[in-house]
């Protein structure tokens, strides 16, 4: 019997957002609007997901002691996330600064601070929420080597689910624990390196999928996705819903499918599932307040 239905290992941010006219120029100084300060970061995203889901989720991570850290630790908290895995020091919390002009463009600059900190000892430190968790997943908003001891660090039983964002080219070791490796496109092709890989969704998924990984789903915005195990390779229908802030789908269609794979889901009936939970999701603004519970799931 697992405590956990999901262990997520990843990041916090302090998302800290200011609407202007235009964005500045070098040596420029412009007036915006006040400050939103959101949590975020994708791995508390993917831990508020899971449990806004009912999923009893605990998040490993590194935020700073500071102002940002108690907010994001209390975002956590009020979420139902179990936080005992988040350690706090050793950097500032990191942050996002975001500058979104009239028309939605952003800039944002990001200052991973603790995430940074988050080492391969802190993993290993953490072996009690490994052995206690049926699915851990992780993203790569921390150290490639920490995502790397995430991955020699779960139980025999235990499954592993990788979203590669922000994408990088991945270890063999790493590709070959994953089932499954999340990939929307961007990240698809930065992962398989090779601009040359056409245009056909189901190819890149093939082509992943030789790489090591034991499934692979690559998600394709309103168009849903696709699941490619060694069975072979299969669609994953969207549900239609008036669009109006995608921020979050991916963090929320991935906790929801790992969350449902622990469950005892096969993998298309979860990323059926998690298809949903990500529609949901794109109906509301922002990312942490537009992830759907349970029954908001349901009604759709
Ligand atoms: P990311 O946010 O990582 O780019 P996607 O945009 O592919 O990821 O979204 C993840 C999932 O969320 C999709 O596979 C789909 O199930 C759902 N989704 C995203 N955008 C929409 C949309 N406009 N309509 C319906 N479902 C959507």
């Amino acid at each position: 019997m697992y405590d956990y239905d999901l262990l997520v290992v990843g990041s916090a941010n302090a998302d800290l957002v200011i609407g202007v006219e235009r964005r500045p120029a070098a040596g420029e100084t412009v007036l915006g609007s006040d400050l939103a300060v959101h949590p975020g970061g994708k791995g508390a995203n993917q831990a508020v997901a899971a449990a806004r889901l009912g999923a009893r989720t605990a998040l490993l991570a590194r935020v700073g002691d500071d102002g940002h850290g108690r907010l994001l630790l209390d975002s956590l908290r009020s979420a139902g996330v179990d936080t005992v895995g988040v350690l706090v020091g050793g950097a500032p919390t990191g942050v996002a600064l975001i500058t979104v002009d009239p028309s939605g463009d952003n800039s944002i600059v990001v200052s991973p601070g603790a995430n940074g900190r988050l080492t391969p000892e802190d993993v290993r430190a953490a072996g009690s929420l490994f052995h206690a968790s049926r699915v851990v997943s992780a993203q790569l908003e921390i150290p490639l080597e920490t995502v790397v001891a995430v991955a020699a660090s779960l139980s025999p039983d235990s499954r592993f689910v990788l979203n590669p964002s922000p994408p990088r080219p991945l270890p063999a070791v790493l590709l070959a624990a994953c089932d499954p490796l999340i990939v929307n496109e961007h990240e698809a092709k930065v992962i398989l390196g090779d601009s040359a890989i056409g245009d056909d969704p189901e190819d890149w998924a093939r082509i992943l999928l030789a790489k090591g990984p034991r499934s692979v789903v690559v998600t394709l915005g309103a168009e849903g996705a696709l699941v490619a195990s060694r069975d072979g390779v299969s669609r994953v229908a969207s549900v239609k819903v008036d669009a109006v802030d995608t921020t979050g789908a991916g963090d929320a269609f991935t906790a929801a499918l790992a969350y449902r794979l622990g469950t005892g889901a096969s993998l298309e009936e979860a990323a059926a599932y998690a298809a949903r939970v990500g529609a949901a999701a794109v109906t509301k603004e922002g990312a942490q307040v537009s992830f759907p519970t349970a029954e908001e799931v349901d009604a759709l």
